[in-house]
């Protein structure tokens, strides 16, 4: 799906299926999340996660990822993305047809035993694992394969975690034969210098190609403000979940990651254009609150859009824009 940024010009990356439910004890049912993905996919989301290939038993919330996967494929122009902890999780989501799969990686080795009960080099076990497997496919049918650097602007359990070390991982990930390193700020304590900062030196040591997308957590408040830094560095990818959905147990009425809706409406009132229709959008949200009771975040769902706003990326009380080639 080489066409995915076709006509956009950032990639709005719902993960609310896959970290919103994992991070929530409600289990979802199954013919809830079709709807729900079914519907994100109608507004104009192109890439969903829609799960995460991990034993039922440490998240039944997601026990349902294979059939998830296969359903949404189904979808015409979504591209499918699944996390997967370990090479036997790739081996599924590649059986169930996912166009991406995500192995995160803790920066923070202690997260990571903690995560994946794996140190670092048993990880990197598993990537090149993951590797061999997908070489071994058809090149039309290889997914694309991005090695996730979690915790990578701070630990709940370590604290600081030094850019040089996660900068030193993402090479080693590419050096491994992933596709492409992505960051993520997994508890919510980066900030706006700090992602600059670490996307400069990830390009300087690994080149622009090897990252392009940054997920995002907004549990201090900081994720719209994180997306932007992001953002005027040239990232063109965006992880958000639809109502902030998730949250963290440890951070009461802390959101999880930054919310689709005010993403979407932060990057489409500033003339980017999503592909998304906000209007749309909000709808999805009633999918999600007939099917679970926990609560749903977001500053544009509640507020509604300005008066007289008219969507589709042509910016808002901005002089209007010059193309190029005027
Ligand atoms: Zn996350």
């Amino acid at each position: 799906m080489s066409d995915i940024m076709h006509g956009i010009d950032v990639l709005v990356s719902e993960v609310g299926p896959r970290d919103g439910l994992q991070s929530i004890s409600s289990i979802m049912p199954t013919a809830a999340k079709k709807d729900w993905i079914t519907a994100l996919a109608q507004a104009g989301i192109r890439e969903i996660e829609v799960g995460s290939f991990v034993p039922p038993k440490l998240l039944p919330q997601l026990a349902d990822t294979a059939e998830i996967v296969q359903f949404a494929r189904t979808i015409p122009h979504l591209q499918v993305a699944a996390l997967v902890p370990n090479a036997r999780g790739a081996e599924n989501a590649i059986a169930a047809g996912a166009h991406k799969i995500t192995l995160p990686l803790s920066a923070s080795e202690t997260h990571s035993l903690k995560n994946l009960r794996k140190t670092h080099e048993q990880v990197f076990e598993e990537v090149a694992a993951i590797v061999a497997l997908i070489k071994a496919l058809p090149a039309d049918k290889r997914p694309h394969f991005e090695g996730s650097l979690s915790t990578a602007f701070g630990c709940t359990l370590e604290g600081m975690v030094p850019e040089a070390k996660v900068v030193k991982l993402g090479e080693r990930l590419m050096a491994l034969g992933c596709d492409e390193v992505g960051l993520a700020d997994t508890t919510g304590y980066a900030n706006p210098a700090q992602v600059r900062s670490m996307i400069k030196s990830i390009w300087a040591a690994l080149g622009k190609h090897a990252l392009t997308g940054i997920h995002i957590h907004n549990t201090r408040g900081l994720g719209l403000a994180n997306a932007l830094a992001a953002l005027d560095m040239g990232l063109t990818t965006l992880d958000s979940s639809l109502g902030g959905l998730g949250g963290c147990p440890f951070a009461p009425g802390a959101s999880g990651n930054i919310v689709t809706e005010d993403l979407v409406f932060m990057l489409d009132s500033m003339g980017l254009k999503t592909g998304i229709d906000l209007a749309k959008l909000l709808k999805v949200r009633d999918i999600v609150t007939a099917a679970v009771p926990d609560p749903m975040y977001g500053f544009t769902p509640d507020a509604g859009v300005p008066k007289g706003y008219v969507q589709g990326g042509h910016g808002w009380g901005l002089p209007e824009r010059k193309l190029a080639a005027e």
